[in-house]
């Protein structure tokens, strides 16, 4: 028998405010749609075993088409009724409460969640706890901190202190948000240039270059990235890709790090 159930996916967090989803149908548990076998959410194709069981494809290949309740063989006879289930059921994107309005299917959704321009981006000022879609980020950044800028297809002087590890340059009035960071290790420095921003396609879609000249070593170094990575939050942590090294000897022990920065905005793909 249908009834009206409102209630919420299981994957929205729990601080959230109630979302209105109304679904239509008998209240169920969603982990009735993840795979019993690999516990991640079922997607189509689902076979059974002539028991019932079922399992995803990608168990049933990792079981050799063994059914792992009572060996009868599965892969070959698929439970379309649980197709349709599966295919069935949405939930909304976990920023449905900063506004994304997409209904994915269930499973479909930590796709989407990667993308979702409704992602909460983090301000990366220390000490500061705000946090919003990127526009209202920026926003902030612009009206409470004081900021370096920068201009596309412009060489900009980033002048960082080391212990600093962060220097946040912003586009003109409330553009985007870019964080060079520095993370000092034994053997040297690593940079990183990141834009804070969701990986939407199409949204702050940036490439750069780094130039850096020695102290006291001719000539000079660069490092650029054709796709600026997108952050939502800074991390502190060092990066094992991406990065500018430069040794501790071409630093000739100052503090501070005086490199060049160009950052261009990506055309249309
Ligand atoms: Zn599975
Ligand atoms: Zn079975
Ligand atoms: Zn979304
Ligand atoms: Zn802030």
């Amino acid at each position: 028998m249908l009834r009206k159930a409102q209630r919420r996916s299981s994957l929205v967090e729990d601080e959230a405010e109630p979302v209105e989803e109304v679904l239509l149908g008998t209240l169920l548990d969603l982990d009735l749609l993840d795979c019993p076998v690999c516990c991640h959410a079922l997607t189509n194709p689902i076979f059974q075993c002539d028991n019932g069981h079922i399992a995803c494809s990608s168990c049933c290949t990792n079981l050799r088409n063994k059914c792992p309740y009572c060996t009868l063989p599965i892969g070959a006879c698929r439970n379309r009724i649980m197709e349709r289930v599966v295919e069935a059921v949405t939930v909304p994107c976990v920023n449905a409460k900063h506004g994304c309005t997409e209904k994915l299917s269930y499973g479909k959704e930590l796709v989407h969640e990667k993308e979702c321009s409704s992602s909460l981006c983090y301000c990366p000022a220390r000490g500061c706890n705000y946090a919003g879609m990127c526009n209202g980020l920026y926003r902030h950044y612009f009206d409470n901190h004081p900021r370096d800028s920068y201009r596309c297809d412009y060489n900009v002087d980033a002048w960082m202190r080391i212990c600093d590890k962060i220097l946040v340059i912003q586009e003109c009035r409330e553009g985007p948000l870019v964080a060079v960071q520095c993370f000092e290790e034994e053997q040297g420095l690593y940079v990183t240039v990141n834009c804070i921003a969701p990986c939407t396609p199409g949204v702050s879609e940036f490439s750069f270059q780094l130039t850096y000249s020695p102290y006291e070593a001719p000539g000079s170094m660069s490092f650029g990235l054709s796709k600026m990575n997108r952050i939502q939050k800074v991390s502190f942590q060092t990066p094992d890709k991406d990065f500018m090294f430069i040794p501790h000897y071409f630093l000739a022990g100052r503090p501070n790090l005086k490199i060049k920065i160009c950052i261009y905005r990506r055309g249309e793909e």
